[in-house]
């Protein structure tokens, strides 16, 4: 790891693992999902709160290894404000990034510190953490477009 790139990736996750931009409440959710990723102990709870189709706010509690939190906070930061349409363009183009495979054509989307995560395609156990969040969050939307939403009750 002396390269000065995998230095300055493994800063950027190291940040948002230390301050994960998505731990906090929502008032309300119009759709949520959660996953987990056995192999590592990873655990992620993703709340969405619509307006129209366009995603207003939300919240990604994740528990786990600093690659999974990372992701969750960078999935915060690219999907809060944008629409359904583009979270599903965003989330291609994430999962293509993460695995090393051709990104889609046509797509003009500014990374930021996702750029980060393509450090990982590298370790293969470690593509299932920076994925989760994104495969979390498309299974929501897809199963929120199925009329199947799951609502999650939490008592504290
Ligand atoms: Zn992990």
């Amino acid at each position: 790891m002396s390269n000065p790139l995998d230095e300055l990736y493994r800063d950027i996750i190291m940040d948002h693992y230390r301050y994960p931009r998505g731990h906090k409440k929502l008032d309300r959710a119009d759709m949520s999902g959660e996953g987990n990723n056995p192999l590592c102990g990873d655990e992620i709870e993703v709340r969405l709160k619509l307006d129209g189709d366009t995603v207003q706010d939300l919240s990604v509690g994740c528990r786990g290894c600093a690659i999974s939190v990372a992701s969750g906070s960078m999935l915060y930061e690219i999907v809060r404000g944008k629409s359904l349409d583009e979270v599903r363009q965003v989330a291609a183009v994430v999962k293509a990034l993460i695995k090393g495979e051709a990104l889609p054509p046509n797509i003009n989307i500014d990374m930021g510190d996702l750029e980060a995560l393509q450090g990982v395609r590298k370790f293969p156990v470690r593509v299932k953490c920076a994925l989760l969040a994104w495969t979390t969050l498309t299974e929501s939307i897809e199963s929120f477009e199925r009329q199947e939403v799951r609502h999650i009750t939490t008592t504290e």
